[in-house]
């Protein structure tokens, strides 16, 4: 079967004339289903019934169903949870800015990166997803919220790094003018630092952003809560960021979760800012969000501004994450792992 969404137009062209349509119908298919994002081929009221039947009889129609929503009452932040057509589920965030909405995507089924604070990784990794699901969860939530999406981050499950081909195509579509047309510019993938990857991501030459999960300022404290440290130092990550600046001009984003006790200390700050400064960059701080079956607890406030602020005085950019959704606010990953306890 044919993967139809994930498909850009070149290829999607191609077969249909092999196939013996007419080119021009190629056009028609590929607007119903990445600018209408049309749930079926038989809401594609301008096709002729052979191709539709050959569309449905030969293709993978990919689509993506709302098991579950949650709604903050705050500031109108969704959580969805997505049943796939193997029955797997995943989650994706929408979040309302004042610079438009974004969308925050799964790009595997579960995670084998095996972080130590992170829920998505609990189960492994089951699969990964397909370019045409990764955009089904923007095409759903889209018609689901009847709003345009302006942003896409792949912050979900998953790490993006390890399902590269995929996301490459993902990127390409998303971005495609014949599609939804997401500037690359507001789009975020971020990795836990899979060093080969990323320079291969540079060399596709993207106007994306990369945003880095630091998490740790000694690659002892790092190999103690990400199992990647084993496989690259935080030089050879720095290096690789730095290759993605010179390649790109696109600034990294340095993501540091901080847990108390863990890797929030004054010392901590201080090799942060001598780790970050001769890279163009952006360090975003995340409070660790707590996961049932992990013992993280996030830092205190206080300890959170001490930090920004040792950041600041030593002209580092320092953000701390703004909390979207604080009443459905389960940490990423926690949606899922409720919803299979709960079905198994
Ligand atoms: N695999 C990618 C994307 C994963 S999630 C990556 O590692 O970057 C996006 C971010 O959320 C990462 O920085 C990840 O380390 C962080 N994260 C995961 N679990 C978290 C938690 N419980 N609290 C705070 N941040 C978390």
């Amino acid at each position: 079967m044919v993967d139809i969404k994930s498909l850009n137009l070149d290829e999607l062209t191609n077969l249909i004339v092999e196939k013996g349509f007419k080119k021009f119908r190629a056009k028609q298919a590929y607007d119903w289903m990445h600018k209408k994002c049309v749930a079926s081929p038989k809401e594609m009221s301008n096709i002729p019934g052979d191709l539709k039947e050959w569309i449905t009889g030969e293709c993978d129609f990919c689509h993506i169903k709302i098991a579950d929503v949650l709604t903050s009452k705050i500031d109108g932040t969704k959580k969805y949870l997505f049943e796939l057509a193997d029955g797997n589920v995943i989650e994706s965030v929408f979040m309302r800015y004042k610079h438009g909405n974004s969308v925050c995507i799964s790009s595997q089924v579960g995670c084998r990166m095996g972080c130590k604070f992170c829920a998505s990784t609990l189960g492994g990794l089951v699969r990964n997803l397909s370019p045409a699901e990764m955009l089904e969860q923007i095409y759903e939530i889209s018609k689901d919220t009847g709003e345009r999406v302006s942003n896409v981050v792949v912050m979900g499950s998953g790490e993006p790094l390890d399902n590269f081909d995929n996301i490459c195509k993902f990127i390409e579509l998303l971005t495609d003018e014949n599609g939804l047309n997401i500037s690359q510019r507001n789009i975020t993938i971020s990795t836990c630092g899979i060093v080969p990857k990323i320079k291969e991501l540079a060399q596709k030459n993207y106007q994306i952003t990369l945003a880095l999960s630091l998490h740790a300022t000694t690659d002892e404290k790092r190999k103690e809560i990400m199992p990647i440290a084993n496989s690259y130092t935080i030089e050879e990550i720095l290096d690789a960021c730095r290759y993605y600046f010179d390649k790109t001009g696109r600034r990294v984003t340095f993501e540091y979760s901080l847990a108390k006790g863990v890797n929030d200390s004054f010392e901590d700050a201080k090799r942060l800012v001598s780790l970050v400064k001769n890279i163009n960059s952006h360090v975003n701080l995340i409070p660790v969000n707590p996961v049932k079956e992990r013992d993280f607890s996030a830092s205190d406030k206080k300890n959170v501004e001490a930090f920004k602020k040792v950041l600041e005085d030593n002209k580092i950019n320092a953000t701390v994450r703004r909390e979207m959704g604080r009443d459905i606010n389960g940490a990423c990953g926690q949606l899922r792992r409720d919803y299979i306890k709960k079905n198994t």
